[in-house]
């Protein structure tokens, strides 16, 4: 491992929306390609690397349940939404010759392997990225507390939270000019203040087990490597 790097092994969180560009909707191959390129950087550091990726760019279950649909079901189509989005990171990875393996929480074993956490720790072991999809394979959960789980499953020493946002803020920095980025913040102090840090129920899990969350801006070119190696801005939630 590059002895830069502050981790040796990490869970990555991104938003579907992350990959969709500038476009409203599914997947911008380019963003694609450029987030594919950041794990690569931080590949080449030796860190072992863990990602979940949201599925809001195809189909969130909330908006299909205020649709009529009923709730399971529209969560449902949101983990599978999940699954196309890692196999399109995936493919982007191993145009860029990184062995990456998609498990999915609801086996669909044509597409991606079940889960099975000691397997998934030996890929990591041999340096191939786990990217975890379709959620924790229940509805009413998010595709944050999927990243938690794993990356506590997972023995990871942080969760990143790769955002549009350089950090976690006093108040909205998209709407307030004078919002202040916090370095470090506790698991309480964040709790207190009521940041938008995760979803409730996904907090609650990496703060009952320690799991130090890191929010970094994801467009800011070699941003994720640049973290890991301590550099840059960016929020540290921790105990
Ligand atoms: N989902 C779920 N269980 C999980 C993870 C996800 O039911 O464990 C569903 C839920 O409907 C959610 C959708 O999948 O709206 C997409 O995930 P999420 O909203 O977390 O994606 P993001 O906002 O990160 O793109």
């Amino acid at each position: 491992v590059d002895p830069k790097a502050k981790y040796r092994r990490v869970m990555l969180k991104i938003s579907g929306e992350a990959l969709m560009g500038d476009q409203g909707y599914g997947l911008h191959p380019p963003t694609v390609r450029r987030i594919a390129e950041e794990v690569q950087s931080v590949q080449e550091m030796g860190v072992e690397i863990c990602m979940v990726i949201g599925g809001g760019n195809i189909f969130r279950g909330l908006q299909g349940s205020a649709q009529g649909m009923e709730r399971t079901t529209a969560d449902y189509m949101g983990m599978l939404a999940t699954v196309m989005n890692a196999l399109a990171m995936q493919a982007a990875l191993e145009a860029l010759q990184i062995h990456t393996r998609v498990i999915s929480a609801i086996r669909m074993d044509e597409v991606a392997e079940p889960y099975i956490r000691r397997r998934a720790v030996r890929h990591l072991e041999k340096k191939r990225v786990c990217i975890f999809a379709a959620g924790t394979g229940n509805p009413y959960f998010t595709t944050d507390t999927a990243a938690t789980l794993r990356a506590n499953e997972m023995s990871c020493e942080a969760i990143f939270m790769g955002k549009q946002v350089d950090g976690v803020y006093d108040k909205d920095p998209k709407k307030h000019a004078d919002a202040v980025r916090y370095d470090n913040i506790t698991y309480d102090e964040a709790l207190l203040k009521n940041l938008k840090v995760m979803d409730a129920s996904a907090f609650a899990l990496a703060r009952d087990n320690d799991l130090p969350i890191i929010v970094f801006a994801l467009d800011e070119p070699g941003g994720f490597k640049g973290i890991l190696a301590g550099e840059g801005t960016y929020t540290k939630v921790a105990g």
